[in-house]
């Protein structure tokens, strides 16, 4: 991991401003759920039982939800910062949409980014679709929970799309009385 962000210019101070928290990498890993595409979506366990569960109840209310990402390696992290680096992107600027590799709830394997039909992937238009709105209302009774609100303390895009289990160490869990989640508007 430290040669990950060595070799991608993030310095610990950084990460430290930013209070970034590690995340483990999952290592007992099942398919969640297999994209339209093919691409199997990789979840430990208890979020890929969580995950049928929440989208099997939003089915019976008429609501449609996918998997577009899930468990993702460090290395695969780290890639895809090289690729927007090398496409002239500062690392600043892409530290506010990615994680650096080791500090993404997705290698936990206990987030998801998830999208509804006719909704553009990973925008922040998600929010306003009626899939939101039941997600907002109903998966925390999954154990999934909005992990970017807007004006989260990570410094974060909101991202209205990222939910992760927290039924039990979590990671970037918020700390309520500094990040509370009603604190989407
Ligand atoms: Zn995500």
């Amino acid at each position: 991991m430290n040669t990950h962000l060595a070799e991608l210019g993030i310095s610990s101070e950084l990460i430290a401003a930013r209070g970034l928290r590690v995340c483990e990498e999952a290592t007992s890993l099942e398919v969640a759920e297999v994209g339209m595409d093919g691409r199997e979506h990789l979840l430990v366990a208890s979020a890929s039982k969580a995950w049928r569960s929440l989208k099997a109840a939003a089915l019976v209310d008429g609501i449609d939800l996918f998997i577009v990402s899930a468990f993702r390696s460090f290395d695969r992290q780290a890639e895809i910062i090289r690729q927007k680096i090398e496409a002239g992107v500062a690392v600043e600027n892409i530290l506010t949409v990615c994680a650096p590799p080791g500090f993404s709830e997705h290698h936990t394997g206990r987030a998801i980014d998830l999208s509804t039909p006719g909704c553009r992937t990973l925008e922040v238009e998600f929010d306003q679709t009626t899939a939101y709105g039941w997600l907002d209302k109903h998966a925390a009774e999954f154990g999934y929970y909005l992990s970017y609100p807007i004006g989260n303390s990570w410094g974060y895009q909101y991202e209205p799309w990222h939910w992760c289990l927290q039924d039990a160490q979590p990671c970037n869990a918020p700390d309520l009385h500094e990040n509370p989640r009603s604190s989407v508007i």
